[in-house]
């Protein structure tokens, strides 16, 4: 954000979004701007579009990206410039003065590179995997994680830049960084004999070699399926279950694969002595900023703040996974689990990607990717839609990373719109973020009243 003082001295802008140079997502149609404008009675256009201006002047519109017959370089921050294709005018007018301003930002057209073409190799090359990696899936019939432990043989079959494509049966494409393997001489048999085993927490499955796998879960037969890649051939495995799964973990012993189940523990009613993780989204990166500069990195952490008072009065434990100081994002699932809380709680508040009205389309929803941990996203979502009122934007399942945490359940919430003045309004107020809390609390509360 920059703070820009424009035209005559009496009226000031000041633009939140977009900044200067910012990547747009779409060419063509319109996308939300957001800021101030000072004093709060102007009137102020986006592109010829007449923008929202609430009476303290924070501002919206969604205003069609106008091309520039000319692209033009802009100055962005640290002195770099950046080549710009569309541009936002911005006039503010009280009585007879006008102010305008003009932000530069670039179009995919602008900052597009053409993707390296795919190479198919004569012959598959052996690999070894050097860095563990945990892959989702997401397509609608087939939801589970793809596990590369370090170690694992496999093969690849092309190479895309500096990627190369895996050959694994029964998956879809996968793809990883090249630098994640060491070359191997050759590829080993990999005999995987399924057994069936139900009932203990924990299962061990002897391979010939450590090679990829797999885990679904198939809520209706109460099984996780274990599946084993060999460059030819999958096998698989149900792990069944009984009552309620309340997560699962997988390790490697040498060539071996353990996957232990958890369940709830006898004593799961109540939320007396229960450990939850609050997880403020963001920092270092600010998250989703709101008109008047408000980030999602400050707020989720005061709505967090709120929640850990609820929690602690009502009896239970609260971990955070980071409080003031940053935490990349794929540091969060490792601090989770040396936490290894009850459950695990994400908090967010949410914007729209290019193309789609915010004044249209907003409301709550929540997130979550394991079926284990639908049952708490459910909880929390139905207390968030009675606590706040907003229209239902649903629960939903999405490979987000803090929600692929399968050791207990985890979910995201995205309570309310930052990026609305209105509801950037209410989400400054220390009785908005209570009121979230709050609703957030009866969500968790319910969750451990019922489930057992
Ligand atoms: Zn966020």
């Amino acid at each position: 954000m920059g703070e820009m003082m424009v035209g005559a001295q009496e009226i000031s802008l000041n633009v939140i979004r977009p900044t200067p140079g910012e990547n747009l997502t779409i060419t063509n149609g319109s996308t939300f701007v957001i800021g101030t404008v000072s004093p709060p009675n102007a009137t102020l256009t986006v592109n010829g579009t007449p923008a929202d201006v609430l009476t303290d002047g924070a501002f919206i519109a969604f205003a069609p990206v106008q091309q520039l017959v000319n692209p033009q370089t802009v100055r962005i921050g640290d002195g770099k410039r950046k080549k710009s294709d569309a541009a936002f005018e911005f006039i503010a007018r009280v009585g007879d003065k006008v102010s305008r301003l003009n932000v530069l930002v670039a179009t995919p057209a602008a900052t597009k590179t053409p993707e390296p073409s795919i190479v198919s190799f004569a012959k598959p090359i052996p690999y070894r995997v050097k860095e563990e990696q945990i892959l989702s899936r997401t397509a609608t019939t087939n939801w589970g994680l793809l596990y590369l432990p370090v170690g694992a043989a496999v093969v690849a079959n092309a190479r895309r830049g500096d990627q190369v494509r895996l050959q694994l049966p029964e998956t879809q494409e996968t793809w990883v960084a090249e630098s994640t393997l060491q070359s191997a001489d050759s590829m080993p048999a990999i005999n995987f004999e399924p057994v069936n085993r139900s009932g203990s927490a924990e299962s061990r499955f002897p391979l010939s070699a450590l090679a990829p796998y797999s885990i679904e879960a198939l809520p209706s037969a109460s099984t996780l399926r274990l599946t084993v890649y060999a460059p030819e051939s999958a096998r698989s495995v149900g792990v069944p279950w009984n009552g309620e799964l309340w997560g699962f973990a997988t390790r490697v012993e040498r060539t071996t694969i353990v996957l232990s189940l958890r369940w709830p523990s006898s004593s799961k009613s109540g939320l007396r002595d229960k450990t939850i993780c609050v997880d403020p989204g963001h920092n270092p990166d600010t998250g989703a900023v709101g008109p008047r500069g408000l980030t999602e990195k400050a707020v989720n952490l005061k709505i967090g703040l709120a929640l850990e008072k609820l929690l602690t009065n009502a009896g239970a434990k609260v971990v955070f996974t980071h409080r003031d100081e940053p935490l990349p994002l794929l540091q969060r699932r490792p601090v989770a689990l040396k936490l290894n809380p009850d459950i695990f709680v994400s908090l967010h508040n949410n914007s729209v990607p290019d193309g789609t009205d915010p004044r249209t389309n907003f409301g709550t929803s929540t997130f979550y990717y394991h079926p284990h941990s639908k049952p708490l996203a459910d909880a929390v979502h139905a207390a968030m839609l009675k606590g706040l009122g907003w229209p239902d934007q649903k629960v939903q399942q999405k490979s987000l990373a803090v929600c692929r945490i399968s050791e207990f359940p985890a979910i995201l919430v995205e309570p309310a719109y930052i990026i609305l003045p209105d509801q950037e309004k209410f989400l400054r107020s220390e009785a908005g973020q209570q009121k979230i809390a709050q609703a957030v609390f009866e969500g968790i509360r319910s969750f451990f009243e019922s489930s057992n």
